[in-house]
């Protein structure tokens, strides 16, 4: 048996290319198959803000296509921002994720939402009143 399917057949149809990825062949098949996974687990649609494109700090994860922001958007609103939250950062943990993932957590966004981005050791973050702090102060 030949594999023939890409990362993008095999994420359809929670998540098409046409979103806004930015340059979506350079987005890491890792990090889309745990946005997929995270999809399937949580049930809530996801809508992307970016992925290789925007502004971001200098070096950031998202122009090596490792990092992407989001806002879960589940039915009625039925699922508070901190629950969300308390979601992604126990999946990361389950999945023994945690220690190659940075997740920042950004409730002042106009639709308040989440960076998870690929990388070698763990990121917790929180922007808060213009400031990044700790998660612990969520
Ligand atoms: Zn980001």
């Amino acid at each position: 048996m030949i594999f023939t399917r890409t990362i993008w057949d095999t994420i359809e149809p929670y998540f098409l290319k046409k979103e806004a990825w930015g340059e979506p062949d350079k987005i890491s098949g890792f990090l889309l198959l745990i946005l997929h996974d995270i999809r399937l687990r949580s049930s809530w649609p996801m809508i992307i803000h970016c992925g290789t494109q925007g502004k971001h700090c200098k070096g950031s994860y998202h122009y090596k296509g490792l990092a992407v922001d989001f806002h879960f958007k589940p039915p009625n609103n039925s699922i508070s921002f901190r629950d969300q939250a308390k979601f992604l950062m126990q999946y990361l943990i389950d999945m023994q994720f945690s220690n190659f993932t940075g997740l920042g957590i950004y409730p002042e966004w106009k639709h308040p939402g989440f960076h998870l981005d690929c990388r070698e050791s763990k990121a917790r973050w929180l922007k808060q009143n213009g400031e990044y702090v700790g998660i612990n102060r969520f």
